[in-house]
Formats: structure tokens, C-alpha cells, sequence
């Protein structure tokens, strides 16, 4: 317990000097507000073999089996909201003069907990893009009314707006995200177990440039040994704690 205590104690040091900071999160900073994490699935997203619901190839075979899937997600997803763990990752938006969000989540609890400009590295599950036209709007009903969707310019086919396997990321938010990983002073990681490349090179980006990387997760991630602080527990309980000693006064 005094292990937990100077790591928390270690980690609002760093924090308490920094200007530059960057929250990295993944599916883990959800957990506690009920969405289903990835890992220990066993090559299973939600129970669906990956390659039929999370690839192109699976939506080209079948688009209305992968609308199923999403459509039924996105109904769980509108019952989840925001834990105490997105609200401080949100409130440090108006702590530190330079903070970057960068998410590999997409479904939108970061924004629904207040914060304003969030990089989804991943896309967003609220989001439809045109197969045709490319055109994208956000629509937040859960169940859609009509599956597949339908472009509302052209009326063709819509895709779920997110980063499948296989597919490229969105090149402005990773740019945006690789560039505040490399000058950033303190990196914070927060659930991701850190397989999913490129994403988890802004964990080694940001160490090789020098950070302070600082994991908060319940068990190691797989690069867990690039951070200099280990907080290991939920979330939702470890980052209201950190928040509370950085807002105490310092001596
Ligand atoms: P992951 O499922 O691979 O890893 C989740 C990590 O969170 C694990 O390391 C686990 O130990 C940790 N964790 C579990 N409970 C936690 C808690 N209460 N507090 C802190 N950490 C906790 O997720 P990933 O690394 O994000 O990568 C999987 C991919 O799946 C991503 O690309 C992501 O886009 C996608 N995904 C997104 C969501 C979502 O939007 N919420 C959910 C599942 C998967
Ligand atoms: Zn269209």
C-alpha cells in the first residue's frame, strides 16, 4: 500500500511540474463505464471473429451482418456514460497550458464527459461515411432506423466511421498526435494494452523524445516498460486520486 501511495505521490510530482501533457487512452478508461474491453477475447470482438466485423473485407462480404453488429453496439454504447476517470482526463484540459487527448476509443464518452478537442485516433462509432462520396455526418440514434444506412447527399451505402483492421489511420489526427507525443514532457497511458500499432508507437515516440511516461492500467501493458510510474488499478478510482493530490497545494 505505500508502494501504490509514493507511485500516485511520484506520478503528481511529474504531473505538478509539467506544461506539456498527453493522455493516451484505450478501450481500459471505458471499462468502468460498462463497454467491453478487447483484449482476452481471444481473436473475438464481442463474441464475432474479427475479421467478419472489424475488416473491409468483412463489410465487402457482408455489410448488413457488420451494421448488425455496429448497430447493436452503438445501442450499448448510448447507455454508457462518461466515469470519473474520463471527467479528470477532461478536466485537464484547463490544467496544463499545452494538453493533448489522443484516444484509440471509439465511442465518444471523452466528449461526453466535456473534453473539447479529442484526436480519435480510431475513428468514432458515431460517425457514418459514405462508401460512395466519402461524405461523413454524425448521427447519434441507436437503433438506426434503416440498416445499411444510406448517404444522405447520394443515397448510397453507408460505413460505420471507423479504423478497421488493416485500413490506414486518419493521417491529420496521428500527425497531430505523433507531433505533441514527441515534444511532450509527461505521457499518460490509460487502459490500452498497447498492441495496436501505429497508435502504441506515440507510447514510444513520447519516451524516446525523453517524457515521463506514466501507465495507469491493472495489469502491465506491453510497454509497460517504457514508464516510469507504474499506477496499476482502475482508472476510474486511480485518476480522481491523482487529480486530488496535484489540486492539493503543493508545498
Ligand atoms: P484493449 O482491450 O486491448 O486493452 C484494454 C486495456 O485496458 C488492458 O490493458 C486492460 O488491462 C486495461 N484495463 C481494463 N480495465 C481497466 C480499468 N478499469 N482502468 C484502466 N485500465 C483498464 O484495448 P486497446 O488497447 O484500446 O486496443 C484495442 C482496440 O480496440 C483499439 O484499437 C480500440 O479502438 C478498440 N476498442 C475500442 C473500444 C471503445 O471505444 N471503448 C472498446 C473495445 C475495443
Ligand atoms: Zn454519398
Amino acid at each position: 500500500m505505500v508502494g501504490k501511495m509514493s507511485e500516485l505521490e511520484r506520478a503528481a510530482e511529474r504531473l505538478r511540474r509539467a506544461r506539456r501533457v498527453v493522455a493516451f487512452t484505450g478501450a481500459g478508461v471505458s471499462a468502468e463505464s460498462g463497454v467491453p474491453t478487447f483484449r482476452g477475447a481471444g481473436g473475438l470482438w464481442e463474441g464475432r471473429p474479427v475479421e467478419e466485423v472489424a475488416t473491409p473485407q468483412g463489410f465487402a462480404a457482408d455489410p448488413v451482418r457488420v451494421w448488425r453488429f455496429y448497430d447493436e453496439r452503438r445501442c450499448n454504447l448510448a447507455r454508457c456514460r462518461p466515469n470519473p476517470a474520463h471527467e479528470v482526463l477532461a478536466r485537464w484540459q484547463d490544467r496544463f497550458p499545452a494538453y493533448t487527448l489522443v484516444t484509440q476509443n471509439v465511442d465518444g464518452l471523452h466528449e461526453d464527459a466535456g473534453a473539447r478537442a479529442v484526436l480519435h485516433l480510431h475513428g468514432s462509432i458515431w460517425a457514418l461515411r459514405c462508401t460512395a462520396c466519402g461524405r461523413e455526418r454524425v448521427e447519434r440514434a441507436a437503433p438506426l432506423p434503416e440498416l445499411p444506412p444510406r448517404c444522405t447527399g447520394c443515397g448510397e451505402m453507408e460505413r460505420p466511421g471507423v479504423v478497421w483492421f488493416g485500413e490506414y489511420l486518419p493521417e491529420e489526427a496521428l500527425r497531430a498526435a505523433s507531433r505533441a507525443a514527441a515534444a511532450t514532457e509527461v505521457l499518460i497511458v490509460v487502459g490500452t494494452s498497447a498492441v495496436v500499432y501505429p497508435a502504441a508507437g506515440l507510447v514510444q515516440t513520447a519516451a524516446a523524445a525523453g517524457a515521463v511516461v506514466i501507465e495507469v492500467n491493472p495489469e502491465a501493458s506491453a510497454l509497460a516498460h517504457l514508464a516510469d510510474v507504474e499506477l496499476r488499478g482502475p482508472a476510474g478510482v486511480l485518476l480522481p486520486q491523482l487529480d486530488t493530490l496535484l489540486t492539493a497545494v503543493s508545498a
